[in-house]
């Protein structure tokens, strides 16, 4: 794989998906920007495998949610690199209640976070784009970390589809807006990749069978299926990708229980 020389802001990077696009991209020497809202170690862990991989980072904390918080970050990330390139508005979380027991704190929290937190982020990143002098070349990129819940309902989780859904037309809506300046903005939405979110299904082998009853492709995915797609949107290679979302999910939005078991 050729090198990446660019700057990268990821948010939620202390673990999961996006500590696996800060490891991928750090790898091939990219400067990256590792938010963490509350776990230092899992940051220290993402810098310590992109330094072993050759590449530098920084570690930043801040809660994605909170406007003056995310901008000291991405003051840091131009303190600090002179600019950046690409944003990854990974940083989200879940918490479930069904829809009548549903408190308003969870959902704001997971509102705030989700949707309010990319909102939040991609308004800087747009921000430092537009500053950007006209070139005819791309000035900036932002990545959505959506889900398949952005068109697959989820009942019991209706707060998190709702985020979800929520950032498909902030991201479409997006891209249309800034694409004519040279920005380009697109998603991916992942299905069910193992990480701490889910850790409860994929650790339970009952649990675990059941959800690959909804994965075609007959595997739970991992962080390192969606940095790969992560790293070609953020390249020159996908130039003519503007608001597009891609599933990386193993086939689990092709209404799998439509399969012909003959
Ligand atoms: P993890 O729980 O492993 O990671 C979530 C990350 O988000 C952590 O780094 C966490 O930081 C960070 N985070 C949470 N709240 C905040 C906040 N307020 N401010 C800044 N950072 C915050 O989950 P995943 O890696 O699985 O999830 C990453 C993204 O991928 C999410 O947007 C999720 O919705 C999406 N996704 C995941 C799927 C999956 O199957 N795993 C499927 C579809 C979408 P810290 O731990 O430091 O608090």
């Amino acid at each position: 794989m050729t090198k990446l020389n660019k700057t990268i802001v990821v948010t939620g990077a202390s673990s999961g998906i996006g500590q696996g696009i800060a490891v991928a991209f750090g790898q091939l020497g990219a400067n990256v920007l590792i938010n963490y809202h509350s776990d230092e170690e899992g940051a220290k862990e993402t810098l310590k495998q992109i330094n072993d991989g050759g590449g530098t980072g920084i570690i930043h904390q801040a809660n994605v949610g909170i406007e003056e918080e995310v901008i000291s970050m991405f003051d840091r990330a131009k303190e600090e690199f002179g600019g950046f390139d690409v944003l990854i508005n990974n940083a989200g979380i879940q918490q479930d209640n069904t829809f009548s027991k549903m408190s308003l704190e969870e959902w704001t929290t997971v509102i705030d976070t989700n949707l309010t937190g990319q909102f939040l982020c991609a308004r800087e990143a747009i921000r430092h784009f537009e500053g950007k002098p006209d070139t005819g070349k791309v000035k900036g990129n932002v990545i959505f970390m959506s889900s398949v819940h952005d068109i697959i309902p989820w009942a019991g989780h209706i707060n998190y589809a709702a985020s979800k859904g929520g950032i498909l037309m902030l991201m479409k809506s997006l891209a249309l807006e800034v694409a004519p300046q040279k920005i380009r903005v697109n998603a991916i939405s992942p299905g069910a990749i193992a990480t701490d979110i889910n850790e409860e299904v994929w650790s339970d082998e009952t649990k675990k069978k059941e959800l690959l009853k909804l994965i075609p492709y007959q595997r739970i995915g991992e962080a390192k299926d969606v940095a790969k797609a992560a790293i070609w949107l953020a390249s020159d290679d996908s130039d003519y990708v503007i608001g597009t979302t891609i599933y990386v999910d193993g086939g689990m939005t092709l209404y799998p229980g439509f399969v012909d078991n003959g």
